[in-house]
């Protein structure tokens, strides 16, 4: 599998550059140059499988340049052997036709780990193969971070820098990053919005002096591996509920949009997806763009769902590209236009094409607070603030009730215990490997929302450079 950037003017490269390149040269973000097609008796053919196999089989056309299937089967059994459930991703029925996949039963108790378990391991395959090493830089609005900092700790061929908006995540977030004590782990608490921690990595990668020095590498949501691995966990669900015979319908707390990428990326396989719903908080950039065409850019505001307290969703790129009939300079041209202007320019047609299959909801705190109260009260699950506003959007922007809707429950109702307390007056209990997350030391650096201090930061704390 060959993949392109979105903007047409980085080599297209193979799986390997892909995932360790993050960020594509021109800006854009990578795709594959054409998604592999299955038919409905592939898809058949993919039911009863173990999550272990299921992820083998949808990932292995992804990655066959650098991985066997035996060595993938291996890769997979190790990641999802960190998960706490025997199911990986349960499913829980909430009523006569709508589903909770709970995606929080990693490491780090939430969606990301499914990706991040999975691309550590990829990492360290890779490079170890070439005999490199990297630094990985990201942004984290929380989750990201400690997820991303739990693959890659104490992996010999990297060193990892993770910058998170200083007070802006919730203690048990800033808490599961800060305290892991392995020596290639940085963490920097930024002054500033998630936003400015997201410009700066942007920044790191579009200095190519600095880049090529450091060997940077990210592992934030850009990286096309972590869509990959996310794909399949849509396909479990739909199987599971009768696709490919019958359709189904996502509900997702989004925020950089590549949670909900991958559930599209799952029906470019061919998977049967009727609709696709994205719930916001009040950073609902989104939501306005698929219910009025208004992507522009607002202030970020603090919410309870910290790790959607975003504006700019980098990965909307991706699907703006196909929006655009994969035209590079098309995509290049607009995403310029709406870093210059704050607006994002997108005709009439083409937006309503992208309204056919999506909407969105956008959701208060509040609302999100009733939901989690409500949603414990008739079925007994203790939600967190965003999965309340996924289940929220899922059952508002339905279209078809009889088909069956899937919420992706998308964190731990303990990473976010003040605000699942205040709604519902329930604390929610850390699961046993995390009881003393309280007690542990943390390590961190804060920094001013300033390139120049980060690149000095980043060349006196890493390895780069030495050999493997
Ligand atoms: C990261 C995250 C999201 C947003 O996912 P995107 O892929 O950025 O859209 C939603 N909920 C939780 C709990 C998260 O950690």
């Amino acid at each position: 599998m060959r993949y392109i950037s979105t903007r047409g003017a980085a080599p297209e490269l193979g799986f390997g550059e892909v995932l360790l390149t993050g960020l594509a040269r021109d800006g854009g973000l990578y795709v594959p140059a054409s998604w592999p097609r299955w038919k409905a008796e592939d898809w058949a053919a993919l039911r009863g499988l173990s999550y272990v196999d299921l992820a083998t089989r949808i990932m292995h056309p992804f990655v066959s340049e650098v991985l066997s299937e035996g060595e993938l089967a291996d890769l997979c059994a190790d990641a999802y052997a960190e998960f706490d459930h025997d199911a990986v991703a349960p499913l829980k029925q909430l009523d006569a036709n709508s589903w909770l996949m709970e995606l929080f039963h990693g490491p780090t108790l939430a969606f990301k780990d499914f990706a991040l378990q999975v691309l550590g391991r990829l990492f360290d395959h890779v490079l170890r193969e070439r005999g490199e090493r990297v630094t990985i830089v990201g942004a984290t609005s929380g989750d990201t971070g400690s997820a991303a900092i739990e693959a890659c700790r104490d992996r010999e061929a990297i060193d990892i820098f993770i910058l998170h908006p200083k007070g802006r995540t919730s203690e048990v977030q800033r808490r599961q990053m800060t305290t892991v004590e392995s020596a290639n782990v940085h963490n920097i608490a930024i002054e500033g919005s998630f936003d400015d921690c997201q410009d700066l990595v942007k920044g790191l990668f579009n200095d190519p002096a600095f880049r090529d020095e450091m060997n940077l590498s990210a592992v934030n949501s850009i990286n096309w591996a972590r869509i990959m691995a996310q794909i399949v966990y849509y396909a479990h669900a739909a199987i599971a509920l009768g696709a490919p015979d019958r359709e189904v319908a996502f509900a997702v707390p989004t925020g950089n949009f590549g949670n909900v990428f991958a559930a599209y990326g799952a029906r470019e396989m061919g998977l049967p997806v009727a609709q696709l719903i994205v719930g916001s908080n009040e950073n609902d950039i989104l939501t306005r763009f698929l219910d009025g065409n208004d992507m522009s850019v607002r202030d970020v505001h603090a919410t309870t769902s910290p790790s959607m307290d975003i504006q700019v969703s980098s990965n909307f790129e991706r699907l703006l590209f196909d929006l655009l009939d994969r035209d590079g300079e098309a995509t290049a041209h607009a995403m310029q236009t709406f870093r210059a202007s704050g607006r994002l320019p997108l005709d009439e047609a083409r937006w309503h094409r992208a309204t056919q299959l999506f909407a969105g909801g956008r959701f208060t705190d509040a609302e999100a607070g009733a939901a989690i109260a409500g949603v414990l009260e008739a079925t007994g699950e203790l939600l967190d603030p965003h999965s309340a506003i996924g289940v929220l959007a899922g059952w508002t922007k339905r279209r078809d009730p009889a088909i069956p809707l899937v919420s992706v429950a998308t964190a731990h109702p303990a990473k976010f215990p003040d605000a699942v307390e205040a709604a519902c007056g329930r604390r929610p209990q850390l699961p046993e490997r995390l009881a003393d997350l309280f007690e542990r030391e943390e390590r961190y650096s804060e920094m001013r929302n300033n390139l120049g201090d980060l690149q000095a930061m980043i060349r006196a704390n890493n390895r780069a450079g030495a050999p493997a």
